[in-house]
């Protein structure tokens, strides 16, 4: 099942999405102000999938926007998850060699207020703010029945299903302050979509990432080449924390990112970057 967020006539909507991406359903939800996340709440509770409000509509006349528009609260990120991508940012962003094999992951938080539609443009903070910014094509998970504490092996049990994010990052900001979190969390500087796909359809574990800028494929990489598996990123992620339906992972980009080019390839005005993961779909955003 995909679940998408998207208004249409002057109202929003959550529903489904057929699997050949090209119509939607409306589904009985009382508030649809929050996108999906009242619906996984439902589901996570045991309550049934509600039934449709309407006719189906064209995907292409709706306005997409994210699943989760305004998630619960920070948004789990995880850095250095990809051996490529370790190394070309080694002597940058990393600061440290490659990880040892008994290293823990790196996990930062990205604010839930800076997610924005699959389609919506990317504001670029100003020269005065930053002058390197930067794409990441990473999978997200979207945490389905919540729990504390949950073993590597119960992890899977927890993903209600996945979606694509742009972890837009200000590198000259993420290494001034040391810790990642205000570079990465600009307003606008995560979109997210085109929708969720639910865990049954596809396995985040083994699935292919790609990025282009401006039509060339900079990223393409796969989530089987993992340094830290989501099962592990799950585990660790509700270490002594509660994780709630809902909750959002962003798992990590493969190599490829702007800042690994030698000289580095930042991200002007008119830039377009494209994200497409198999099994989910695309999101293409303007940076303006
Ligand atoms: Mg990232």
């Amino acid at each position: 099942m995909r679940i998408a967020s998207w208004s249409w006539g002057g109202r929003y909507q959550v529903g489904t999405i057929s699997a050949d991406g090209r119509e939607a359903t409306p589904l009985a939800l009382a508030d649809a102000s929050l996108g999906a996340l009242p619906l996984i709440q439902m589901l996570a509770r045991g309550e049934p999938l509600p039934g449709a409000s309407g006719a189906r509509l064209a995907v292409e006349a709706i306005e997409l926007r994210a699943p989760l528009p305004k998630p619960l609260r920070t948004i789990f990120c995880v850095g250095r998850n990809y051996r490529a991508h370790a190394a070309e940012l080694a002597e940058s962003v990393f600061r440290t060699s490659l990880p040892a094999e008994d290293a823990w992951p790196i996990v930062f938080g990205k604010l839930a207020e800076c997610v924005i539609g699959p389609h919506d443009p990317v504001r670029l903070p100003g020269a005065a703010v930053s002058t390197q910014i930067d794409y990441e094509s990473e999978l997200a998970v979207v945490i389905g029945r919540g729990g504390r504490d949950i073993s590597r092996a119960r992890a899977m049990d927890h993903v209600f299903g996945y979606t694509v994010v742009n972890d837009v990052s200000a590198r000259d900001v993420q290494v001034r302050h040391q810790q990642w979190d205000l570079g990465k969390s600009f307003d606008t500087f995560c979109p997210m979509g085109p929708w969720i796909t639910t865990a049954d359809e596809m396995d985040g574990r083994s699935t292919r990432v790609r990025g282009w800028v401006n039509g060339e494929l900079r990223q393409d990489g796969h989530t089987r080449d993992m340094i830290f598996d989501l099962p592990t990123l799950i585990e660790t992620c509700s270490r002594g924390i509660t994780l709630h339906p809902g909750d959002v992972i962003a798992t990590g980009t493969p190599s490829g990112v702007g800042m690994g080019f030698k000289p580095p390839k930042w991200l002007g005005p008119g830039d377009v970057v494209k994200i497409e993961i198999d099994g989910i779909g695309a999101i293409e955003n303007r940076f303006e």
